[in-house]
């Protein structure tokens, strides 16, 4: 079990990650979810042992990860993390690329594997490139299929879709965490984007300006967000006297608690997300068919939705 208890970290006078505790056991994902600056990729930094925690302690199987105070090259044999810098050898193809923490001693062996990640990562086409000549998308699939060639216990991924293209996106995320589990491999990975953890992860931990703001499994927290700035990664919300509501909880009704004036309807492909004003906020919900601006409507209200 990967455990983090307790800890804390600034840098210089800042503090970046307050009092966060969290475990992760062996074929596990751990989701990190936060906005840009909440502290994610801070937090991978200390897991992996590349910044000295100021409190608490990391551990993996009950031993503990050293930061650079207590040991010269970052990060323990076990455990891999694939930043949001890729690190790659841009003269050298992508199989070499993949491959290059893996046995030569062993040639079949070693093309087997690099052949099976290049299939994970869809990139079996491009073996033969050299990485200089690939676009960000790919160059990130490259570091992916490069921390798992080695079948680490634990990998720490920070946004490691944010540079692929929605329609590669999907399969790959698929693939990627398929692999993951197969292996057992614990994984803590950082994001924004909710897709890339609702399906995936086994548990959420959401950060705000370095706290812990919530945390569950991932359905728990989409039913029960508590605070709106959780609802806010999921969906459109709204807070409605006090209590929060996403757009398909919302709907149109004959007469209803609600009565909101419509401000503009927005086309979202299977129906249209409308925006209407009440008690001077503005409101979200779904509807099959736009409502012209100006509308008086009401509405329902419908957690259970
Ligand atoms: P995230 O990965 O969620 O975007 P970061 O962990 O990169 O967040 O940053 C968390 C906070 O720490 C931010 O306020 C950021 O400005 C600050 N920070 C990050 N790196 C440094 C650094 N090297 N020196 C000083 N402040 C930093
Ligand atoms: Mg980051």
């Amino acid at each position: 079990m990967l455990s983090v208890k307790n800890i804390s970290f600034s840098y210089s006078e800042v503090l970046a990650i307050d009092a966060i505790s969290f475990d992760v056991k062996e074929g596990e994902v751990l989701a990190l979810l936060g906005e840009s600056g909440s502290g994610k990729s801070t937090l991978l930094k200390l897991i992996y042992g590349v910044l000295d925690v100021d409190f608490g302690l990391i551990s993996w199987k009950n031993q503990e990860i050293l930061g650079p105070k207590n040991k010269l090259i970052a990060g323990p044999e076990f455990m891999k993390y694939v930043t949001q810098e890729f690190d790659l050898m841009p003269f050298t193809s992508v199989a070499e690329n993949i491959g290059v923490h893996l046995s030569s001693f062993y040639p079949l062996e070693k093309k087997q594997r690099t052949d099976e990640l290049l299939g994970v990562v869809g990139l079996s086409r491009f073996a033969a490139v050299n990485v200089q000549f690939l676009s960000g998308g790919q160059k990130q699939r490259v570091a992916l299929a490069k921390a798992l060639a080695r079948a680490p216990e634990v990998i720490l991924l920070d946004e490691p879709f944010s540079h692929i293209d929605s329609f590669k996106k999907r399969p790959l995320r698929r693939r990627i965490f398929k692999y993951l589990k197969s292996k057992k491999i614990a994984c803590v990975v950082a994001t924004h984007d909710k897709n890339d953890v609702l399906s995936f992860a086994d548990n959420i931990l959401v950060i705000q300006d370095g706290r812990a703001l919530a945390s569950a499994p991932p359905e728990v927290l989409f039913k029960n967000p508590q605070h709106p700035s959780v609802a806010a990664f999921f969906s459109e919300h709204s807070c409605v006297d006090g209590d929060i509501y996403y757009a398909h909880q919302i709907k149109l009704a004959s007469k209803g608690p609600v009565k909101a004036r419509v401000v503009k309807s927005y086309f979202k492909g299977g129906n249209f997300l409308v925006e209407a004003a009440y008690k001077g906020e503005l409101l979200f919900f779904e509807h099959d068919i736009s409502i012209a601006p100006g509308s008086l409507v009401f509405l329902s209200l419908d957690k259970s939705a």
